[in-house]
């Protein structure tokens, strides 16, 4: 067993939380596994991938070097994203932009529109401007290094790395969520994330094999989606079952530790949905940076830290009108914060004058029926609907 194995192993005291809330039993001379993880570990795992892999859009049969477009798209959609809410989305880009150059020549607002619903817009802005940078500075060609690909918006370690190894077959190691539990629990890692995150990526490292490199990657991913979930990984139909520190010690459910998490703060704001009677509603296009950057939104207040005062909630508000508290709140969870909003609605003119607050260059007019296609973001959606509950207008 090498050295960093066995000091994963054998660790020390435990500090955080397991997924369950149980305490990880703290072993001076654990049960090892029959055979450390090493090269035969690997050997196992891509002939289990050989076999079982998902077959997924975006994949190439094994052994078969991938395009390197796809790759990257499909990588970027993944990020925070769901298997299943991505596929839709890669199958109407590479519809829409079969290539790189053509995702390049398209518009930023059309990108930001057929992106809307799969959340975390900066990754659009950034693959537009990735797009753009490929074919300005690159030739249209992907570069096939780690170094280079990082210089790319948007472009990490991890999709650096993915693009590398699945596209170009360079020895490299990304480690997303799954790969960081299968490989915590191959060599029982006690660190609690995010500290255990270099220790676990220097781990996978030393089983990244020089061939096959982007199969192994998508092996780990894979095996980690569907043998060794969160919960309940399924150890007795798993390839890698006597290579595996967590399985020997009893502890794989309780792995990867996490530091407990801090409370996820609200911030409130008030939404104003304006009607005119024509049928289209006031909307306008946030600034390029920040949270939601570029995407349309239902003209609001700033999300504050406390509820917004109701003597105050017409003040700042983009047209003058006799306004009406829509009953209840609506409520969405961003990643580091819960949103509460109130909307307030009120029927306008058509020749109506927008207000100074309303910052008009940014306002366009959507009509009701074209509101889907417009590109909003889900938590613009959910105010939509709920300010227009019970609304009888066109
Ligand atoms: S499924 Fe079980 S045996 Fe396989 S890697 Fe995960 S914890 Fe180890």
């Amino acid at each position: 067993m090498s050295a960093v194995a066995e000091k994963a192993i054998v660790g020390k005291a435990v500090r955080g939380k397991t997924p369950a809330g149980k305490a990880v039993p703290t072993h001076r001379q654990p049960q090892l596994p029959l055979r450390p993880a090493g090269a035969e570990t690997v050997r196992e795992l891509l002939a289990w991938y050989d076999a079982e892999r998902r077959h997924l859009p975006w994949r190439y049969a094994p052994r078969r070097k991938a395009d390197p477009y796809r790759v990257w798209l499909s990588e970027i959609m993944l990020q925070q994203t769901t298997v299943k809410a991505v596929i839709p989305y890669f199958q109407k880009f590479v519809a829409l932009w079969p290539t790189v150059t053509a995702l390049a020549a398209a518009s930023q607002d059309d990108v930001l529109q057929q992106w809307a619903g799969l959340g975390y817009y900066s990754r659009a802005r950034n693959l537009k401007a990735c797009a753009d940078a490929i074919v300005r500075d690159f030739g249209g060609v992907f570069p096939s290094n780690e170094k280079d690909l990082r210089t790319l918006p948007g472009i990490g370690p991890y999709t650096a790395a993915a693009i590398a190894a699945i596209a170009f077959g360079v020895r490299a190691t990304p480690v997303d969520g799954n790969i960081e539990r299968v490989v915590s629990r191959l060599f029982a890692v006690r660190q609690a994330l995010p500290k255990s995150k270099p220790e676990i990526s220097r781990l996978a490292a030393t089983l990244t094999p020089t061939r096959r490199p982007g199969d192994y990657a998508q092996a780990m991913m894979d095996l980690g989606a569907q043998v060794c979930t969160p919960k309940k990984p399924s150890c007795l139909m798993c390839p890698l079952q006597q290579d595996c520190a967590a399985n020997a010690q009893g502890i794989a459910e309780l792995l990867p530790l996490k530091a407990a998490k801090t409370a996820r703060p609200t911030r409130f704001g008030l939404a104003y949905l304006v009607l005119r009677e024509d049928g289209a509603v006031l909307l306008r296009r946030r600034p390029n940076s920040g949270l939601l950057g570029g995407m349309l939104e239902v003209p609001s207040s700033p999300w504050g830290d406390t509820p917004p005062i109701a003597k105050d909630a017409t003040r700042s508000a983009p047209v003058s009108a006799s306004w009406w508290q829509v009953p209840g709140d609506v409520v969405h969870v961003f990643t580091h914060f819960r949103l509460q909003c109130v909307v307030h609605r009120a029927l306008v003119p058509v020749d109506v004058a927008l207000t100074f607050w309303a910052d008009q260059e940014r306002c366009q007019w959507v009509h009701r029926r074209d509101l889907n296609a417009a590109g909003l973001p889900s938590v613009m959606r959910k105010l939509v609907a709920h300010g227009l509950q019970d609304a009888a207008f066109k």
